[in-house]
């Protein structure tokens, strides 16, 4: 049995019960583990659907549950084969703690498609077993493979969603060839959204943001947009017609996609990254009229969101962040659902620690 020590944590014991304060074990780090203590976490949408239950056809939740998966922090103990990080350097963690490295995903560094990949929470622990627990947390313990570096120019708080929020947008819009030159459109300008323009328009390419909301047009123009369309205004749709290359949709609610296939030009694509719950109907004659397609993308491998981070020591980008401590994380969740943030909430686990 692995040797442990206790660390402060917020979990939920059922899908009805509030997030509360509790001690959760860590292993102590065995050779190649590295232990680091969080400075934030973010919020994602994720870790309330699975706090709530609510993907229980495909992952049911164990309670009780620590979510979180945008981690930031420093590294404070490494095991003796450690060889990438020291105590005090910057480290993150995203989504992902551990895989088979074997499979022909892992060998092509997209981890995040191995068949035995570990979650960052509410995956089986091999080590300890139960569940992994995530960020909310003091500190975590996790492979050196699965560690990323921190540009130390970038602001933590910000940085925290770029583990989720920012490689779900970074990875596809590289994977859709997404350069200078190119009309790109963001569907949706939320957490997910709002990281999304921000890449777009690092990346030389003429940006179009559409919204159902007539209010976001100044903070689209603001985040990096050159164009602004609300999705309700048809004349306003049907002026950009067959002339995209590439469009990242990021809403979660129900909406017609093929408003948005008859956008892209010839060998144009549309990638979803949000997760409507229900099947959408689609349209073949917008796919075959302009060999369209039509795909779906999930975070990034290890080397893509190291890739990614650098990328944004060297622009500078972060989210767009409201720092909480993390006794109001239940109130943060109710106003997540009613899309009252900008953009993203990141807990100052300092709030923790003192708790
Ligand atoms: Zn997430
Ligand atoms: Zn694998």
């Amino acid at each position: 049995m692995n040797a442990t020590y206790k660390t402060k944590a917020y979990s939920a014991a059922s899908a009805t019960s509030p997030l509360a304060f509790t001690a959760i074990p860590r292993r102590e780090p065995t050779p190649h583990d590295v232990r680091i203590e969080i400075l934030f976490c973010g919020i994602c949408h994720s870790d309330v659907h699975q706090v709530r239950n609510e993907w229980s056809g495909v992952m049911p939740t164990v309670y009780p549950i620590v979510p979180g998966h945008e981690i930031v922090g420093r590294v404070a103990k490494v095991g003796p084969a450690v060889t990438k990080y020291k105590p005090g350097d910057l480290a993150a963690v995203g989504c992902m703690v551990d895989s088979d490295g074997a499979c022909p995903q892992c060998r092509a560094g997209q981890e995040q498609f191995c068949p035995n990949m570990i979650l960052t929470f509410n995956s089986p622990d091999k080590h300890l077993g139960g569940v992994t627990y995530g960020g909310y947390s003091n500190s975590i313990v996790v492979d050196e493979r699965f560690v990323l570096r921190v540009p130390s120019s970038l602001k933590l708080a910000g940085a925290a969603p770029l583990l989720c929020a920012g490689i779900t947008t970074y990875s596809p819009m590289r994977h859709g060839g997404v350069t200078q030159g190119k009309k790109v459109g963001v569907v949706g300008l939320g957490g997910l959204g709002h990281m999304a323009v921000k890449f777009a328009h690092a990346f030389g390419a003429h940006v179009v943001v559409f919204t159902t909301s007539p209010a976001k047009q100044e903070d689209a123009l603001r985040l990096g947009a050159d164009e602004v369309v609300i999705s309700r205004d048809a004349n306003q749709m049907q002026k950009h017609a067959g002339s995209f290359d590439f469009i990242l949709d990021a809403v979660s609610a129900e909406h017609d996609l093929n408003a948005y296939l008859q956008l892209l030009g010839c060998d144009g694509t549309l990638t979803l990254v949000g997760a409507p719950a229900k099947p959408l109907p689609i349209s073949a004659f917008g796919l075959i009229t302009r060999r369209r397609s039509l795909s779906g993308s999930c975070i990034g491998g290890i080397a893509e969101t190291q890739e990614m981070l650098d990328f944004c020591g060297q622009h500078n980008i972060t989210a767009d962040v409201e720092v909480i401590p993390i006794q109001k994380v239940n109130e943060a969740y109710e106003r997540l659902l009613k899309s009252d943030v900008k953009y993203r909430f990141s807990i100052d686990m300092a709030s923790l620690k003192s708790q």
